[in-house]
Protein backbone atom coordinates (compact mmCIF):
# COMPACT_ATOMS: atom_id res chain seq x y z
CA UNK A 1 0.00 0.00 0.00
CA UNK A 2 1.52 3.29 -0.78
CA UNK A 3 2.07 5.94 1.79
CA UNK A 4 -0.95 8.17 0.53
CA UNK A 5 -3.37 6.01 0.47
CA UNK A 6 -2.39 4.72 4.34
CA UNK A 7 -3.24 8.24 5.70
CA UNK A 8 -6.63 7.82 4.58
CA UNK A 9 -7.21 3.47 5.99
CA UNK A 10 -7.94 3.30 9.48
CA UNK A 11 -10.99 6.17 9.49
CA UNK A 12 -14.78 5.26 11.23
CA UNK A 13 -16.33 8.88 9.70
CA UNK A 14 -14.21 11.67 11.20
CA UNK A 15 -12.60 9.69 13.70
CA UNK A 16 -9.80 7.22 13.61
CA UNK A 17 -6.12 7.86 11.27
CA UNK A 18 -3.01 7.40 12.31
CA UNK A 19 -1.15 10.20 14.25
CA UNK A 20 1.59 9.31 14.77
CA UNK A 21 5.62 10.52 13.15
CA UNK A 22 6.90 9.29 10.27
CA UNK A 23 8.84 6.15 11.64
CA UNK A 24 5.71 5.17 13.62
CA UNK A 25 4.04 5.61 10.69
CA UNK A 26 6.12 3.50 8.40
CA UNK A 27 5.82 0.42 11.70
CA UNK A 28 2.14 1.09 11.05
CA UNK A 29 2.15 0.28 7.72
CA UNK A 30 4.02 -2.74 8.28
CA UNK A 31 1.69 -3.96 10.82
CA UNK A 32 -1.24 -3.17 8.94
CA UNK A 33 -0.59 -4.85 5.52
CA UNK A 34 1.08 -7.76 7.69
CA UNK A 35 -2.63 -7.57 9.05
CA UNK A 36 -4.55 -7.51 6.02
CA UNK A 37 -2.68 -10.67 4.60
CA UNK A 38 -2.99 -12.84 7.68
CA UNK A 39 -6.73 -12.21 8.26
CA UNK A 40 -7.37 -14.39 4.99
CA UNK A 41 -4.53 -16.78 6.01
CA UNK A 42 -5.77 -20.14 6.59
CA UNK A 43 -2.70 -21.32 8.52
CA UNK A 44 -3.16 -17.83 10.68
CA UNK A 45 -6.90 -18.91 10.98
CA UNK A 46 -6.29 -22.24 12.41
CA UNK A 47 -3.70 -21.21 14.91
CA UNK A 48 -6.20 -18.48 16.17
CA UNK A 49 -8.87 -20.90 16.65
CA UNK A 50 -7.20 -23.75 18.28
CA UNK A 51 -5.55 -21.26 21.11
CA UNK A 52 -9.22 -19.63 21.59
CA UNK A 53 -10.56 -23.38 22.16
CA UNK A 54 -7.90 -24.84 23.51
CA UNK A 55 -6.11 -22.41 25.79
CA UNK A 56 -8.59 -19.69 26.30
CA UNK A 57 -11.38 -22.06 26.52
CA UNK A 58 -14.22 -20.91 23.66
CA UNK A 59 -16.64 -20.74 22.94
CA UNK A 60 -17.58 -19.30 26.45
CA UNK A 61 -21.19 -19.49 27.64
CA UNK A 62 -24.25 -17.47 26.80
CA UNK A 63 -25.89 -18.17 29.97
CA UNK A 64 -29.96 -17.20 31.07
CA UNK A 65 -29.69 -15.29 34.42
CA UNK A 66 -33.24 -16.83 35.28
CA UNK A 67 -33.26 -15.95 39.17
CA UNK A 68 -32.19 -12.69 38.75
CA UNK A 69 -34.17 -11.48 36.08
CA UNK A 70 -37.11 -12.94 37.85
CA UNK A 71 -36.35 -10.32 40.62
CA UNK A 72 -36.16 -7.61 38.92
CA UNK A 73 -39.35 -8.66 37.12
CA UNK A 74 -38.97 -7.70 33.76
CA UNK A 75 -36.69 -8.51 30.51
CA UNK A 76 -34.61 -11.74 30.45
CA UNK A 77 -31.17 -11.05 30.92
CA UNK A 78 -28.69 -12.97 29.35
CA UNK A 79 -24.81 -12.59 30.70
CA UNK A 80 -22.31 -13.84 27.44
CA UNK A 81 -19.45 -15.19 29.84
CA UNK A 82 -16.19 -13.73 29.23
CA UNK A 83 -15.29 -14.04 32.80
CA UNK A 84 -14.95 -17.66 32.04
CA UNK A 85 -11.89 -17.11 29.91
CA UNK A 86 -8.55 -18.42 30.53
CA UNK A 87 -7.35 -14.96 32.95
CA UNK A 88 -10.36 -14.04 34.05
CA UNK A 89 -11.08 -11.47 31.31
CA UNK A 90 -11.64 -11.03 27.44
CA UNK A 91 -8.60 -9.07 27.02
CA UNK A 92 -6.86 -12.41 26.37
CA UNK A 93 -8.86 -12.75 23.31
CA UNK A 94 -7.45 -9.84 21.97
CA UNK A 95 -3.85 -11.04 22.81
CA UNK A 96 -4.08 -14.38 21.49
CA UNK A 97 -4.82 -12.65 18.10
CA UNK A 98 -1.79 -9.50 18.54
CA UNK A 99 0.63 -12.28 19.68
CA UNK A 100 0.45 -14.58 16.74
CA UNK A 101 0.05 -11.56 13.99
CA UNK A 102 3.71 -10.67 15.97
CA UNK A 103 4.75 -14.33 15.69
CA UNK A 104 3.52 -14.53 11.85
CA UNK A 105 5.57 -10.99 11.13
CA UNK A 106 8.62 -12.92 12.63
CA UNK A 107 8.72 -10.56 15.88
CA UNK A 108 10.59 -11.88 19.19
CA UNK A 109 10.19 -9.23 21.50
CA UNK A 110 6.59 -7.94 22.76
CA UNK A 111 5.87 -4.54 24.38
CA UNK A 112 2.77 -2.89 26.22
CA UNK A 113 1.83 -0.88 28.30
CA UNK A 114 -1.12 -1.29 31.24
CA UNK A 115 -2.43 1.14 33.50
CA UNK A 116 -3.80 -1.41 36.23
CA UNK A 117 -1.66 -3.80 35.01
CA UNK A 118 -4.58 -6.51 33.61
CA UNK A 119 -3.17 -6.02 30.10
CA UNK A 120 0.25 -6.55 31.20
CA UNK A 121 -1.11 -9.44 32.86
CA UNK A 122 -2.48 -10.81 29.67
CA UNK A 123 0.02 -10.22 27.54
CA UNK A 124 2.80 -11.78 29.84
CA UNK A 125 0.07 -14.71 28.96
CA UNK A 126 0.31 -15.18 25.51
CA UNK A 127 4.36 -14.27 25.55
CA UNK A 128 5.18 -17.00 27.76
CA UNK A 129 2.64 -19.60 25.72
CA UNK A 130 4.84 -18.57 22.60
CA UNK A 131 8.30 -18.16 24.13
CA UNK A 132 8.58 -14.64 23.57
CA UNK A 133 10.62 -11.80 24.86
CA UNK A 134 7.90 -9.32 26.98
CA UNK A 135 8.44 -5.79 28.23
CA UNK A 136 5.44 -3.70 29.94
CA UNK A 137 5.98 -0.52 30.26
CA UNK A 138 3.83 0.92 33.88
CA UNK A 139 3.83 4.49 34.81
CA UNK A 140 5.42 4.63 38.43
CA UNK A 141 2.21 5.66 40.34
CA UNK A 142 0.69 2.48 38.78
CA UNK A 143 3.08 0.23 39.64
CA UNK A 144 3.10 1.33 43.26
CA UNK A 145 -0.94 1.16 43.20
CA UNK A 146 -0.93 -2.49 42.01
CA UNK A 147 1.70 -4.07 43.27
CA UNK A 148 0.25 -7.76 42.77
CA UNK A 149 -0.45 -7.37 39.02
CA UNK A 150 3.51 -6.25 38.38
CA UNK A 151 4.08 -9.27 40.48
CA UNK A 152 1.74 -11.53 38.19
CA UNK A 153 3.69 -10.20 35.22
CA UNK A 154 7.05 -10.68 36.55
CA UNK A 155 5.97 -14.45 37.29
CA UNK A 156 4.84 -14.68 33.82
CA UNK A 157 8.64 -14.00 32.84
CA UNK A 158 8.00 -10.41 31.87
CA UNK A 159 10.27 -7.52 32.36
CA UNK A 160 8.10 -4.61 34.18
CA UNK A 161 9.68 -1.16 33.26
CA UNK A 162 8.48 1.35 35.49
CA UNK A 163 7.70 5.11 33.45
CA UNK A 164 8.98 7.90 35.78
CA UNK A 165 7.97 10.88 33.38
CA UNK A 166 4.97 13.08 33.47
CA UNK A 167 2.22 11.86 35.75
CA UNK A 168 3.74 8.68 36.17
CA UNK A 169 0.50 6.90 34.98
CA UNK A 170 -0.98 5.63 31.76
CA UNK A 171 -0.71 8.05 29.18
CA UNK A 172 3.28 8.17 29.93
CA UNK A 173 3.30 4.62 29.96
CA UNK A 174 2.13 4.43 26.12
CA UNK A 175 4.65 7.64 25.21
CA UNK A 176 7.29 5.10 26.19
CA UNK A 177 5.90 2.15 24.87
CA UNK A 178 5.80 3.70 21.52
CA UNK A 179 9.33 5.02 21.34
CA UNK A 180 10.51 2.00 22.07
CA UNK A 181 8.68 0.91 19.43
CA UNK A 182 10.40 3.56 17.01
CA UNK A 183 13.63 2.27 18.94
CA UNK A 184 13.10 -1.34 17.70
CA UNK A 185 10.22 -2.21 15.62
CA UNK A 186 12.71 -4.63 13.62
CA UNK A 187 12.36 -7.42 16.29
CA UNK A 188 9.57 -5.69 18.26
CA UNK A 189 5.69 -5.51 18.11
CA UNK A 190 3.63 -3.47 20.12
CA UNK A 191 0.81 -5.17 21.52
CA UNK A 192 -2.77 -2.63 22.20
CA UNK A 193 -4.99 -3.51 24.68
CA UNK A 194 -8.10 -2.12 24.07
CA UNK A 195 -9.71 -0.64 20.51
CA UNK A 196 -7.62 2.82 20.92
CA UNK A 197 -4.59 4.16 18.95
CA UNK A 198 -3.53 4.70 15.76
CA UNK A 199 -4.52 3.02 12.29
CA UNK A 200 -4.57 -0.42 12.46
CA UNK A 201 -5.19 -1.23 16.40
CA UNK A 202 -9.03 0.05 16.43
CA UNK A 203 -9.70 -2.09 13.76
CA UNK A 204 -7.93 -5.38 14.47
CA UNK A 205 -8.56 -5.40 18.38
CA UNK A 206 -12.32 -5.05 17.19
CA UNK A 207 -11.91 -8.55 14.81
CA UNK A 208 -10.11 -10.55 17.90
CA UNK A 209 -12.85 -9.15 19.87
CA UNK A 210 -15.46 -9.66 17.53
CA UNK A 211 -15.83 -13.74 18.99
CA UNK A 212 -18.07 -12.28 21.64
CA UNK A 213 -20.71 -10.99 19.55
CA UNK A 214 -20.16 -13.30 16.57
CA UNK A 215 -20.84 -16.17 19.05
CA UNK A 216 -23.34 -14.55 21.15
CA UNK A 217 -25.86 -14.13 17.89
CA UNK A 218 -25.67 -17.83 16.94
CA UNK A 219 -26.21 -18.45 21.05
CA UNK A 220 -28.88 -16.17 21.19
CA UNK A 221 -30.92 -17.91 18.11
CA UNK A 222 -30.16 -21.63 19.68
CA UNK A 223 -32.00 -20.16 22.76
CA UNK A 224 -34.69 -18.21 22.05
CA UNK A 225 -35.02 -18.22 18.29
CA UNK A 226 -34.63 -14.77 17.62
CA UNK A 227 -31.87 -11.67 18.48
CA UNK A 228 -31.97 -9.73 21.04
CA UNK A 229 -33.39 -6.80 22.15
CA UNK A 230 -30.60 -4.89 23.74
CA UNK A 231 -26.45 -5.51 23.70
CA UNK A 232 -25.08 -3.80 26.52
CA UNK A 233 -21.14 -3.69 27.68
CA UNK A 234 -18.91 -1.52 29.54
CA UNK A 235 -16.65 0.84 27.66
CA UNK A 236 -13.16 1.78 29.16
CA UNK A 237 -11.12 1.74 25.31
CA UNK A 238 -13.65 -0.21 24.31
CA UNK A 239 -12.77 -3.30 23.32
CA UNK A 240 -15.53 -5.44 24.73
CA UNK A 241 -18.03 -3.36 24.01
CA UNK A 242 -17.01 -3.06 20.00
CA UNK A 243 -16.41 -6.46 20.01
CA UNK A 244 -19.95 -7.38 21.22
CA UNK A 245 -21.15 -4.81 18.84
CA UNK A 246 -19.43 -6.36 16.22
CA UNK A 247 -21.40 -9.23 16.01
CA UNK A 248 -25.32 -7.32 15.75
CA UNK A 249 -23.63 -4.48 14.13
CA UNK A 250 -26.10 -5.14 10.89
CA UNK A 251 -28.99 -5.71 12.81
CA UNK A 252 -30.97 -2.60 13.28
CA UNK A 253 -33.36 -4.05 15.62
CA UNK A 254 -30.89 -4.74 17.69
CA UNK A 255 -30.16 -1.63 20.18
CA UNK A 256 -26.25 -1.33 21.34
CA UNK A 257 -25.36 0.30 24.81
CA UNK A 258 -22.09 1.46 26.00
CA UNK A 259 -21.68 2.03 29.87
CA UNK A 260 -19.33 4.19 30.66
CA UNK A 261 -18.14 4.31 34.23
CA UNK A 262 -19.69 8.03 36.19
CA UNK A 263 -17.55 7.81 38.92
CA UNK A 264 -18.83 9.38 41.97
CA UNK A 265 -20.95 10.98 39.40
CA UNK A 266 -20.62 12.55 35.81
CA UNK A 267 -20.87 15.87 37.42
CA UNK A 268 -18.44 15.36 40.27
CA UNK A 269 -15.29 15.95 38.25
CA UNK A 270 -14.40 12.45 39.02
CA UNK A 271 -15.36 9.95 36.65
CA UNK A 272 -14.33 8.53 33.42
CA UNK A 273 -17.25 9.06 31.40
CA UNK A 274 -15.62 9.91 28.19
CA UNK A 275 -18.09 10.44 25.42
CA UNK A 276 -20.71 11.66 27.65
CA UNK A 277 -18.58 14.39 29.20
CA UNK A 278 -15.88 14.76 26.91
CA UNK A 279 -14.96 16.17 23.09
CA UNK A 280 -13.59 14.82 20.04
CA UNK A 281 -9.49 15.65 20.16
CA UNK A 282 -6.24 14.06 19.12
CA UNK A 283 -4.82 11.19 21.99
CA UNK A 284 -2.53 8.26 21.09
CA UNK A 285 -2.11 8.69 17.92
CA UNK A 286 -6.20 8.89 17.05
CA UNK A 287 -8.85 11.49 16.46
CA UNK A 288 -11.40 10.50 19.36
CA UNK A 289 -13.83 11.50 22.02
CA UNK A 290 -11.59 12.54 24.96
CA UNK A 291 -11.15 13.79 28.51
CA UNK A 292 -8.83 16.81 29.01
CA UNK A 293 -7.78 19.42 31.45
CA UNK A 294 -7.95 22.87 30.70
CA UNK A 295 -4.17 23.09 29.36
CA UNK A 296 -5.54 20.04 27.10
CA UNK A 297 -3.55 17.25 28.62
CA UNK A 298 -5.07 13.90 29.40
CA UNK A 299 -7.91 14.50 32.33
CA UNK A 300 -6.99 12.92 35.84
CA UNK A 301 -9.85 10.28 35.43
CA UNK A 302 -11.26 8.11 37.61
CA UNK A 303 -13.41 5.05 38.58
CA UNK A 304 -13.66 2.86 41.09
CA UNK A 305 -12.70 0.03 38.10
CA UNK A 306 -9.04 0.28 36.92
CA UNK A 307 -9.79 -1.29 33.93
CA UNK A 308 -12.65 1.94 33.29
CA UNK A 309 -10.15 4.51 34.27
CA UNK A 310 -8.89 6.10 30.85
CA UNK A 311 -9.13 9.87 29.68
CA UNK A 312 -10.03 7.95 25.99
CA UNK A 313 -12.42 5.88 23.52
CA UNK A 314 -12.04 3.85 20.67
CA UNK A 315 -12.37 5.90 17.35
CA UNK A 316 -15.30 3.46 16.45
CA UNK A 317 -17.38 4.35 19.52
CA UNK A 318 -16.83 8.05 18.72
CA UNK A 319 -18.18 7.20 15.14
CA UNK A 320 -21.17 4.99 16.55
CA UNK A 321 -21.98 7.78 19.13
CA UNK A 322 -21.94 10.65 16.68
CA UNK A 323 -23.96 8.47 14.06
CA UNK A 324 -26.75 7.25 16.75
CA UNK A 325 -26.18 3.60 16.11
CA UNK A 326 -25.21 2.96 19.73
CA UNK A 327 -26.18 4.97 22.35
CA UNK A 328 -23.91 5.49 25.85
CA UNK A 329 -25.15 5.62 29.19
CA UNK A 330 -23.50 6.07 32.71
CA UNK A 331 -23.16 4.00 36.03
CA UNK A 332 -21.65 5.02 38.86
CA UNK A 333 -19.42 3.32 41.58
CA UNK A 334 -22.39 2.71 43.84
CA UNK A 335 -24.70 1.55 41.14
CA UNK A 336 -21.73 -0.62 40.21
CA UNK A 337 -20.83 -2.19 43.89
CA UNK A 338 -24.93 -3.05 44.05
CA UNK A 339 -25.06 -5.14 40.49
CA UNK A 340 -21.91 -6.88 41.83
CA UNK A 341 -23.47 -7.94 45.53
CA UNK A 342 -27.02 -8.34 43.26
CA UNK A 343 -25.56 -10.90 40.72
CA UNK A 344 -23.05 -12.24 43.29
CA UNK A 345 -26.03 -13.31 45.43
CA UNK A 346 -28.44 -14.29 42.88
CA UNK A 347 -26.71 -16.20 40.67
CA UNK A 348 -23.50 -17.13 42.30
CA UNK A 349 -21.13 -14.80 39.70
CA UNK A 350 -18.98 -12.30 41.32
CA UNK A 351 -18.84 -9.97 38.26
CA UNK A 352 -15.72 -8.09 37.73
CA UNK A 353 -16.48 -4.11 39.08
CA UNK A 354 -16.01 -2.97 34.91
CA UNK A 355 -18.92 -5.66 34.33
CA UNK A 356 -20.52 -4.54 36.89
CA UNK A 357 -20.81 -1.02 35.36
CA UNK A 358 -22.80 -2.89 32.37
CA UNK A 359 -24.58 -5.05 34.47
CA UNK A 360 -25.79 -1.75 37.01
CA UNK A 361 -27.87 -0.13 33.69
CA UNK A 362 -28.64 -3.55 31.82
CA UNK A 363 -31.07 -4.83 35.09
CA UNK A 364 -32.16 -0.96 34.96
CA UNK A 365 -32.93 -1.12 31.86
CA UNK A 366 -34.93 -4.51 32.06
CA UNK A 367 -36.68 -3.58 35.03
CA UNK A 368 -38.49 -0.64 32.20
CA UNK A 369 -38.84 -4.06 29.64
CA UNK A 370 -41.90 -6.73 29.62
CA UNK A 371 -40.90 -9.43 30.15
CA UNK A 372 -40.58 -10.67 26.29
CA UNK A 373 -37.98 -8.53 25.19
CA UNK A 374 -34.28 -9.83 25.89
CA UNK A 375 -31.08 -7.86 27.22
CA UNK A 376 -27.85 -9.35 26.50
CA UNK A 377 -25.33 -7.76 29.09
CA UNK A 378 -21.25 -8.72 28.15
CA UNK A 379 -19.92 -10.14 31.75
CA UNK A 380 -16.23 -9.10 30.68
CA UNK A 381 -14.60 -10.00 33.58
CA UNK A 382 -14.70 -12.39 36.60
CA UNK A 383 -14.75 -9.99 40.33
CA UNK A 384 -12.18 -12.07 42.08
CA UNK A 385 -9.10 -9.40 40.95
CA UNK A 386 -11.84 -6.89 42.69
CA UNK A 387 -12.49 -8.51 45.86
CA UNK A 388 -10.51 -6.62 48.21
CA UNK A 389 -11.73 -3.35 46.84
CA UNK A 390 -15.64 -4.69 47.06
CA UNK A 391 -14.62 -5.58 50.67
CA UNK A 392 -13.18 -1.81 51.51
CA UNK A 393 -16.82 -0.50 49.63
CA UNK A 394 -19.43 -2.09 51.25
CA UNK A 395 -19.91 -3.83 55.33
CA UNK A 396 -21.53 -6.88 54.70
C1 LIG B 1 -9.84 -3.99 30.77
C2 LIG B 1 -11.21 -4.38 31.11
C3 LIG B 1 -12.32 -3.66 30.63
C4 LIG B 1 -12.22 -2.39 29.85
O1 LIG B 1 -11.59 -2.49 28.61
P1 LIG B 1 -12.39 -2.39 27.25
O2 LIG B 1 -11.31 -2.28 26.24
O3 LIG B 1 -13.27 -1.20 27.31
O4 LIG B 1 -13.16 -3.64 27.10
C5 LIG B 1 -13.59 -4.14 30.93
N1 LIG B 1 -13.77 -5.24 31.67
C6 LIG B 1 -12.73 -5.95 32.17
C7 LIG B 1 -13.01 -7.15 32.99
C8 LIG B 1 -11.42 -5.54 31.90
O5 LIG B 1 -10.39 -6.24 32.40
Amino acid sequence: MNAMNFEKQGFFGQFGGVFVPETLKTVMREIADAYEALKNDSAFREQLAYYAKEYIGRETPLYFAERLSREIGGAKIYLKREDLCHTGAHKINNVMGQILVAKFMGKTRIIAETGAGQHGVATATGAALLGLKCRVYMGEEDTKRQELNVFRMKLLGAEVVPVTKGQRTLSDAVDAALQDLAENYQDTFYLVGSAVGPHPYPTMVRDFQSVIGVEARRQILEHEGRLPDYAVACVGGGSNAIGLFAGFMNDKNVALIGVEAAGKGVDSGKHCATMTKGRPGGLHGAYSYRLQDEKGNPAMTYSISAGLDYPGVGAEHSFLKDSGRAVYKTATDKEALEACVRLSRTEGIIPALESSHALAYGMKLAATLDNDKIVIVNLSGRGDKDVHIIRENIAL
